[in-house]
């Protein structure tokens, strides 16, 4: 229990293995008064993992019409009147209890600014189709206020990991954590909130929004670490914090084990890792592997 700071997994665990006749949710709330009471910290090293999650708005559209069926054509950017703007950006640090909400109240300038200079604290940032929207969306937005942000992130892409690694029935974030038992998100009225949010410049519905979207990070955190065993990784936190390169990749531990070797076409030995505090499975070269034993020999 001390080996992994997530309740979620830990209740997973626990469920799969027993099969106790009870909630999952139930589980998970005991294991965490229980860490609480025995103050149980979990082994945390010294990386900075962000999780985060943005809500946009839309492009509000000018339409010039003779004929009503004339709305039926193709819309292009000539007929944009307001770009589409970031309304909130949810996010969370691993290891800390608290999700953040930034929004669009402050200005989406001020926002994006605050925000930039979070990512650029973070050794790794973690967000659902991030790679392909969030990421790219957020840059957008900062080339429009002029506000300097890095062309590359180290980033990981739970919803890239999902399609390339698994045939779920559906990759969102909301079935896949139902498929994992982890709960889903919460529930509101679509494009109405959206609407009020957007032209209604409701304060009280851009609260909802904010809790749609924070619930939203605290999902993509669980499911991040459901699948961490399962996945390749992105980058290596053990050399990141001064370990050896046959260190778990994921927790930097050095209680790893050896299960398999395999050779490469070309004849090249490859060590398949598993790591006995996290349960992460990695690859390593036959070289590192040497250095693993010399390592273990010495005593280190
Ligand atoms: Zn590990």
């Amino acid at each position: 229990m001390e080996q992994t700071p997530n309740d979620t997994q830990i209740a997973r665990d626990i469920l799969n293995k027993f099969g106790l006749p009870t909630t999952f949710e139930g589980i998970r709330i005991k294991i965490g008064r229980w860490r609480k009471q025995w103050q149980v910290e979990a082994k945390r090293i010294p990386i900075k993992r962000l999780f985060f999650d943005i809500e946009t708005g839309y492009y509000i559209l000018k339409i010039r019409a003779w004929q009503l069926k004339n709305f039926q054509r193709y819309f292009n950017y000539e007929d944009i009147e307001q770009e589409k703007q970031i309304i909130c950006i949810s996010y969370k640090w691993q290891y800390e209890d608290k999700v953040h909400t930034l929004d669009w109240r402050m200005g989406e300038k001020q926002m994006l600014k605050e925000f930039i200079k979070i990512m650029g604290e973070a050794t790794e940032v973690v967000a659902h189709n991030g790679d392909k929207f969030d990421i790219r969306f957020i840059r957008t937005r900062c080339l429009a206020h002029g506000i300097l942000m890095y062309p590359n992130y180290r980033s990981l892409d739970t919803l890239k990991k999902a399609r390339s690694g698994f045939l779920f029935a559906s990759n969102r974030l909301d079935y896949l954590c139902k498929f994992m038992n982890v709960g889903g998100k919460l529930e509101h009225d679509g494009f109405d909130l959206w609407k009020d949010v957007v032209e209604g410049k409701s304060e009280e519905r851009l609260n909802e929004m904010i809790k749609y979207c924070e619930r939203d990070v605290i999902m993509l955190e669980d499911l991040y670490f459901i699948l961490s065993p399962f996945i390749t990784h992105n980058n290596n936190f053990a050399v990141l914090t001064g370990g050896e390169k046959w260190y778990c990749p994921e927790c930097a531990s050095a209680n790893v084990k050896m299960f398999r070797t395999y050779s490469t076409p070309m004849g090249i030995i490859r060590r398949e890792m598993k790591c006995n505090d996290c349960k992460k499975q990695y690859k390593i070269s036959n070289k590192n592997y040497i250095l693993m034993l010399q390592d273990l020999m010495n005593g280190n």
